[in-house]
């Protein structure tokens, strides 16, 4: 039987500010949980027009000209189409075993709004766990997102508030995420970042960030480009 479609958000590559080196992102489309301070209100409503099959999402990652490092899929809240993300993921899988001569190994990190303890309690959630190497998980909570550096020293690098818990699920997920703090290019300095990307669609020119700015970031952005004449419109993170 096939999967149930997949509400899909966006895709987009090459991302390189939301996990280590050159990935796959795959934002899924609807979220209940409506963390305050949410930069993603656009992939809140569970929109049909947005079902792709599975089988589309995965032809798009096999056509990817590389490097992929890793994929990572975030929302929306990813989790809550368990049985479609569940054959994304296996997807994902399959085309990872395939390319087993690439000499760079390729990582899945999700994103979740819901606490570990939660997706590790059920069995479905915790099959789609075992196909990850890596989630981040916990709801956004906008003051745990510091203005600048982590207070415990470090900074928040690929989460977005200090209460949301990255968690390895396997030895390539630990070798990478284990202690992302004190990873290589990711150490002292580095900071979140920003990566900005444009999508001509039907509905004319978007632009999208990419990654995890600290508090206040977009705001100032956007008055920045206010102030040079740049209007912003639409934009998702503010109500
Ligand atoms: S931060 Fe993530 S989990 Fe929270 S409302 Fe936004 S999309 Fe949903």
């Amino acid at each position: 039987m096939s999967p149930p479609p997949l509400l899909l958000a966006k895709a987009h590559y090459p991302v390189t500010a939301l996990g280590p080196g050159t990935r796959a992102g795959i934002w899924t489309q609807g979220c209940t949980l409506h963390c305050r301070g949410c930069l993603s209100r656009d992939t809140w409503d569970a929109d049909p027009g947005k079902a792709v099959p599975v089988d589309a999402v995965l032809g798009w990652l096999a056509s990817l000209p590389g490097p992929v490092d890793g994929v990572t899929v975030s929302g929306g809240e990813p989790f809550q189409q368990p049985a479609a993300l569940e054959a994304l993921l296996a997807g994902i899988r399959a085309w990872r075993d395939d390319r087993r001569h690439e000499t760079i190994a390729m990582d899945i990190l999700v994103y979740s709004g819901y606490v570990y303890s939660r997706l590790s309690g059920s069995g479905t959630t915790r099959r789609i766990l075992d196909l990850c190497d890596a989630v981040i998980a916990g709801p956004y909570v906008d003051r745990l997102n510091p203005e600048g550096r982590h207070p415990e020293g470090g900074s928040l690098l690929w989460r977005g508030s200090a209460n949301q818990r990255i968690v390895p699920l396997s030895p390539l997920g630990r070798e990478r995420y284990g202690a992302p703090e004190d990873a290589g290019e990711m150490a002292e300095g580095a900071g979140p970042r920003v990566q900005v990307a444009v999508d001509e669609g039907p509905e004319g020119r978007r632009v999208y960030y990419i990654g995890i700015p600290r508090r206040g970031d977009m705001e100032h952005l956007t008055s920045r480009l206010e102030r040079a004449g740049v209007r912003s419109g639409d934009v998702s993170w503010r109500p």
